[in-house]
């Protein structure tokens, strides 16, 4: 079958022409050509036409060979050109093939016509796959060197021989840097041994290796990469090269690390958490072991936390906890760890400590920059700290107990007042565990009976005669014997259970005096102690009004009695509660007064019927000119404001005589009597007057 050919002929004679298609068809193909004589014709036909070769005449009379041929070129055309002459010398043919001609032949002589032909397609053909195969190459590698992951090619030892954009961008080490050294100038140091062996037994396999590297940049940072490295293998199977492609995961893990971070840290002050800090402690307690050395761990707890809170708003009580962390750390030594472990609540771990006697140095260091002002919104504030130390290995050989043990020891500096801070002491324990005991029997006391009521008698100072009893309470504990309420009152307030035995208190006290009433000793009152606790939180009217309605009490004949603090804490309450009482009929006596810091004056808009000045005054009333100015002075303003008064706690003639004389109305105290059981306190009613000797002395003089 005859091979089909397109021909451009560059010819002026149409005989030489013909001679060369009758050639071409004789070698067997089938020529489509066009013959143009002038270089504007033969343009027109290369640019719109496509050939599998041009056959030129050498020389023409518009046109000749060697310009045919660098139209072709300049038009960036690759085709078979094949220069024909008539009488071609060596020279021209030389020059012919200098300029870039395939080939050259004689008009005379057409028989090297068809094999030239046949061989310069041929080539071309190859020329031109190998064109496509070096833009498919250069496609290839254009789209690995564009790729936004890092790759790079290493020999079998790892020295590296490609690397693309984007592993200088990551890496920070350019094409030049990279190229002829070996890929550990990429370790971090951050793998071990046992990573590498896998890496290279997994490659050496000839499978590819995948994992998450931790490697160096050139700048030093580190930088996480995803990466997977395959080997390369040749046809006989052996590998040649590795390649390795990389995306870089640093921002992805670093999210992560943040996540593990917010789920350790308390998100406030950016400080460890409860679980971070036990964690911490724990290992310090392994190095310690290790070591020999002693381990602090400090509870720092601030005082009335709570009263910023509700008096400046979270917000301020924020800002302070924020200032609080940040002083905190400024305080410590770098590695001894600041924790947040609750609201208010703050622990710090002190490690490589020699012994006890260096702590209270870093202690005061801590405990000063906390007690300065915190300055918020022209707002200044004080904040005071307690603190509670345990030490390792003293006071416990594990994280938990260390913690219980310093938790016990704030207990103990709260005790003690302000920014104060107290080791723990295995007493202490000792101390909880008696407290813990009283606490539990305590809560039995009630339903096993073993409170009663003793009750002191209030005398009138111008007659002797008993005007009121004043309940106090006692416990008599099944082993302890009598305990005194200062020992148990305020175990009853922090519990709570003040409430439910302060209601017992009252009622009994009523239903007593209810019982002297019916022995005919109708005038008698009764006073009854109630606790801040009960002022505050329960619904002490109605509590009152029931006490009167269940024992039949008349109002007239009960008072009760409330110290300043207890008042004074929230005046508005104050005020509405005591109308109440008093639209009752009830007595209102404030309780040793001139121990809190309130006015007379301010004490006025509460209506007092009572002032009782504490015994503190009293005691040396005789003695010491302050005490008595103070005491004449409460006794007049009292009396101006038209209250009553009762001197606490006379204990002696010179006091009666002293408090007489400065009109004080009612006198109570050991000098009449303590406070007696009930059936006593019933038998001195029917004395009627007592110590007549005492007051007849006062009276007489
Ligand atoms: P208080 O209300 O100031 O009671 C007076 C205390 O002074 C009583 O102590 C009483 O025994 C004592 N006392 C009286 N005269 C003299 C004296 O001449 N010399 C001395 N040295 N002391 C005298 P007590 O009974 O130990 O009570 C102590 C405190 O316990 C009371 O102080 C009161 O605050 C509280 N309390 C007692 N009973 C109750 C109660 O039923 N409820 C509440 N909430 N508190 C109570
Ligand atoms: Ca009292
Ligand atoms: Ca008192």
């Amino acid at each position: 079958m005859p091979k089909a050919i397109k021909i451009l002929i560059v010819e002026d004679s149409d005989n030489d022409t013909e001679l060369l298609l009758r050639e071409l068809r004789k070698g067997g193909f089938e020529p489509v050509y066009k013959r143009v004589e002038t270089a504007v014709d033969m343009e027109a036909a290369l640019c719109n036409e496509s050939w599998d070769i041009i056959i030129s005449d050498y020389s023409m009379p518009h046109f000749d060979g060697i310009a045919a041929l660098k139209l072709v070129k300049g038009l960036g055309i690759d085709l078979p050109f094949i220069i024909s002459s008539a009488n071609i010398g060596e020279e021209i043919a030389v020059m012919a093939m200098k300029a870039g001609a395939h080939d050259y032949i004689m008009k005379g002589n057409l028989a090297r016509l068809v094999p030239a032909i046949e061989r310069e397609i041929k080539e071309a053909r190859l020329r031109s796959q190998h064109r496509d195969a070096e833009q498919q190459m250069h496609k290839l590698s254009s789209a690995v060197e564009q790729t936004a992951d890092a790759v790079m090619i290493t020999d079998p030892n790892g020295i590296i021989e490609y690397v693309n954009a984007a592993f200088t961008r990551i890496t920070g080490f350019s094409k030049e840097e990279a190229i002829g050294r070996s890929t550990n100038m990429l370790k971090s140091g951050r793998h071990d041994e046992v990573f590498y062996a896998q890496l290279w037994q997994t490659l050496t396999q000839g499978n590819t290796f995948q994992d998450v590297f931790i490697n160096r940049r050139k700048d030093g940072s580190l930088y996480y990469e995803e990466k997977s490295i395959t080997p390369l293998k040749d046809k006989d199977g052996v590998v040649g090269h590795f390649i390795s492609t990389g995306k870089d995961i640093t921002e992805q893990m670093q999210t992560r690390e943040r996540l593990h971070h917010l789920s350790h840290h308390d998100t406030l002050t950016g400080l460890p958490n409860r679980a971070l800090f036990m964690d911490r402690l724990r290992q310090a307690i392994l190095r310690a072991r290790w070591n020999g050395r002693v381990v602090a761990v400090l509870f720092i707890d601030l005082d009335r936390f709570k009263n910023i809170n509700e008096t400046l708003g979270l917000d301020c009580g924020d800002r302070v906890l924020q200032t609080v962390a940040k002083r905190l750390n400024e305080g410590v030594r770098d590695g001894d760890t600041v924790a947040r472990l609750g609201d208010d609540e703050f622990a710090v771990i002190l490690e490589d400590i020699h012994q006890k006697e260096d702590i209270p140095v870093v202690v005061d260091k801590i405990i000063k920059p906390l007690s300065q002002a915190h300055v918020f919104d022209a707002h200044e504030l004080f904040i005071t700290t307690s603190i509670g130390i345990s030490l390792y290995p003293n006071d416990g050989n594990d994280a938990q107990t260390l913690i219980q043990n310093a938790d016990v020891a704030i207990h103990h500096a709260k005790e003690n007042g302000n920014n104060n801070y107290s080791f723990y002491e295995s007493e202490m324990n000792a101390q909880s565990l008696y407290r813990l005991n009283m606490e539990s029997s305590l809560r039995k006391a009630l339903e096993r009976e073993e409170f009663i009521l003793h009750y002191q008698p209030q005398v009138d100072v111008a007659t002797g005669k008993i005007i009121c009893f004043e309940a106090l309470i006692r416990w008599q504990h099944p082993e302890l014997g009598m305990v005194s309420p200062v020992e148990f009152i305020p175990l009853l307030e922090e519990t709570g259970m003040i409430n439910q035995v302060g209601r017992w208190v009252l009622h009994t006290a009523c239903h007593t005096c209810r019982a002297w009433h019916d022995r005919g000793f109708t005038d008698i009152k009764i006073a009854v102690n109630i606790s801040p606790v009960q002022f505050n939180d329960g619904d002490i009217s109605s509590i009152v009004a029931e006490a009167l309605a269940e024992t039949g009490l008349d109002a007239r004949f009960l008072e009760v009695e409330l110290t300043e603090s207890t008042i004074m804490r929230s005046p508005e309450k104050t005020v509405s509660i005591f109308s109440e009482l008093k639209n009752m009929g009830v007595g209102l006596a404030i309780d040793d007064f001139g121990t809190g810091y309130s006015s007379l004056s301010y004490l006025q808009k509460f209506s007092i019927d009572i002032l009782k000045i504490d015994r503190s005054f009293v005691k040396d009333v005789s003695k010491n000119n302050g005490d008595a100015s103070i005491v004449s002075a409460i006794v007049s303003m009292a009396h101006s404001l038209k209250l009553k008064v009762v001197a606490e706690g006379v204990e002696d003639t010179q006091q009666l005589e002293f408090l007489e004389a400065k009109g004080c109305e009612m006198i109570q105290g050991f000098l009449f009597s303590k406070a007696v059981p009930a059936e006593q306190a019933g038998a001195l009613l029917y004395t009627g007057v007592i110590k007549p000797e005492a007051l007849r002395v006062v009276g007489s003089s």
